[in-house]
């Protein structure tokens, strides 16, 4: 096999300081001086990291001669005019353990491309190879290789050689190194790799058997063959974490370890299905986000924001899709899916910044304020993660009423994926409510105006009503309440009034958090951060704050002690009635038509 004329190789060189040493080599390079730059984002993630702030060392030399290298801006290099190849080799510093970055301990290694591997500035379309080497010590003879990157030359699992078609396929593929756990199936006769890390006792069996429904279901879902050759799930396991990165051929999962199935567990619990949630959400976006992409990633600018007032759609709809889909695939039931469901909405009606941001702003602010969200994020914006599933299941079941369920979004969804996904166009700004009015010959553009670029809230009620799902409101038992009622865990604390602030602990003290927009707290004066010791005249603790409020009215007027930046306050404030905000779903079972739309919707009656 040829060598490629731009070679990469990765050394966890030091463990237990957490870093990697990273080469990249060209055999032909710009010989007025060639430039090299780490990406200043990751694809999924729309935040600017800055990720060449962990460069730690970076030098070059050709051939055994050393030669300059001078930084050119935050994110950019530049070697000397020489003859000859050149190799640049960093140390780059690794501890960040989510999935976005690069982590590197005496436990495992992780990393993304975009963390560790420099684009050769203006080569970006060429193949490259890349050296996955094993860190030195018999402490890590155990580890292996997990990663949907090609191999050339490694074997499966093992460190070597490895290769990618170009600079973007090679950003695209997270590699896992360590000594997980690994099971493997086939869905559509594609092979699936899980590679578990951490400690954890999982019932793999039951997680291989679990996830091909799952993949299996979504494949259909778009339609065979699958977009991939291979595919794999790369889970870190934690005390308690919860993330997932979307890549073209696998996903990096954190977890907790406790949300992974146990072997002794009959009933899978709550948190394996939040799991198995997760693991949906990621790869329904190997279609959409992956490959039906906005027009403004196509392709993708690593040096600074790309916009798009689409995230809506592609975040939105892979939201709407992942517990939906979980229910089509017989990993989750009717009921749990409409409690679910209330719960969004209850999340979505609660938030005043809903009156505030549409859903394309919020798309097209991701950069700057969801992923910056502070103390005032509830009060000036709305997810479109949240409103767009929500406008996602609008729009579904607006379909399926209209049409008489011959239609629906999942046939919007699959034009979408033959028009621009199968053929690696970008979809333009407005190429999704085209599909729709096209796939479904419907008028659609006062819904999209409506729902996408207004704040006028989402006709719900009406059109579950349709779908033989009662939507009705009852009052929150406590800030934390978006449940179901017939849950049990759900204390009847503070009955019916309300302080209109998400509070939580700090070192044992009750601390507000949030304070939200027109609440009693807001009004008395209450600031994120304050530290409330008493409330008239009784200390106060996170864990008896409800039981004692429960003891007034609306209406009544307390004093407060809060200590803000170290000082005394006294507030007097005056306390509301809960809000009825909460809620719940219900089928209506004597409705026939609505339980026929239901069937084409859910799969299941
Ligand atoms: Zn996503």
């Amino acid at each position: 096999m040829k060598n490629a004329q731009i070679r990469y190789s990765i050394l966890p060189s030091k463990p237990e300081a957490h870093l990697f040493e990273v080469r990249c080599t060209v055999d032909n390079p710009d010989p007025w001086g060639q430039k090299f730059s780490l990406p200043t984002w990751i694809p999924g993630s729309y935040l600017v990291r800055e990720f060449a702030k962990h460069v730690v060392r970076i030098r070059a030399q050709s051939g055994r001669k050393q030669i300059a290298i001078v930084k050119l801006d935050k994110n950019t290099w530049q070697v000397a005019p020489h003859d000859g190849p050149v190799t640049v080799t960093m140390e780059v510093y690794a501890w960040d353990l989510s999935v976005r970055g690069a982590h590197l301990d005496t436990t495992h290694a992780f990393f993304n491309g975009p963390a560790v591997f420099l684009r050769v500035d203006g080569r970006e379309h060429e193949p490259v190879d890349v050296e996955i080497l094993a860190p030195r010590g018999a402490k890590y003879r155990s580890w292996r290789v997990a990663t949907a990157m090609q191999t050339k030359g490694a074997r499966m699992y093992g460190f070597g050689t490895y290769q990618a078609g170009d600079y973007d396929e090679l950003l695209d593929h997270p590699v896992e190194i360590g000594a997980f756990d690994l099971v493997s199936f086939k869905a559509a006769g594609v092979q699936h790799d899980v590679a578990v890390t951490g400690r954890h006792r999982t019932d793999m069996r039951r997680l291989a058997r679990d996830l091909k429904k799952l993949c299996e279901t979504q494949i259909e879902f778009f339609g065979k063959p699958a977009p991939v050759d291979r595919y794999v799930f790369l889970v870190t396991a934690v005390g308690d974490g919860y993330g997932g990165l979307e890549h073209r051929a696998s996903t990096s999962l954190i977890c907790s370890r406790n949300d992974l199935p146990a072997e002794s567990m009959d009933k899978p619990a709550g948190g394996y299905r939040t799991f198995l949630g997760l693991a949906s959400h990621e790869y329904f976006h190997t279609w959409n986000v992956k490959r039906i992409k906005p027009a403004a990633f196509t392709p993708y600018d690593l040096d600074r924001e790309n916009y798009t007032t689409l995230l809506w759609a592609f975040e939105g709809f892979t939201s709407y899709y992942d517990d939906l889909l979980l229910v089509r695939a017989g990993l989750a039931t009717r009921n749990t899916y409409l409690e679910t469901l209330g719960r969004n909405i209850t999340s979505l009606q609660r938030v005043a910044g809903r009156k505030k941001q549409t859903a394309a702003e919020s798309s097209f602010d991701a950069w700057i304020k969801y992923y910056r969200s502070d103390e005032n994020t509830p009060n000036a914006g709305v997810s479109y993660y949240l409103k767009g599933s929500l406008i996602a299941l609008c729009l579904d079941l607006l379909i399926r009423a209209q049409t008489g369920g011959r239609r629906s979004l999942d046939h919007v969804m699959r034009a979408l994926w033959k028009r621009y996904g199968q053929k690696g166009v970008g979809v333009p700004e407005d190429g999704i409510e085209q599909v729709a009015e096209q796939v479904t010959g419907l008028k659609l553009k006062r819904f999209f105006d409506q729902a996408v670029r207004s704040t006028t809230d989402l006709p719900l009620q009406k059109l579950l009503a349709i779908v033989g799902v009662d939507m009705h409101q009852r009052p929150a038992r406590s800030g934390a309440d978006r449940r179901d009622p017939r849950s049990k865990k759900e204390k009847l604390a503070s009955k019916g009034v309300s302080l209109g602030v998400r509070s939580g602990s700090d070192g044992g003290d009750l601390k507000i958090n949030q304070v939200f927009d027109g609440g009693a707290a807001q009004k008395a004066g209450l600031a994120a951060g304050d530290i409330v010791i008493a409330i008239d005249g009784l200390r106060v603790s996170p864990d008896n704050i409800d039981a004692h409020l429960g003891r007034y009215r609306a209406g009544e007027t307390i004093p407060f002690h809060v200590f803000r930046r170290d000082e005394l306050h006294l507030l007097p404030l005056t306390l509301q009635a809960a809000k009825v905000d909460a809620w719940t779903l219900n089928v209506v079972e004597e409705f026939r038509e609505g339980a026929r739309l239901r069937k084409g919707w859910l799969g299941v009656e």
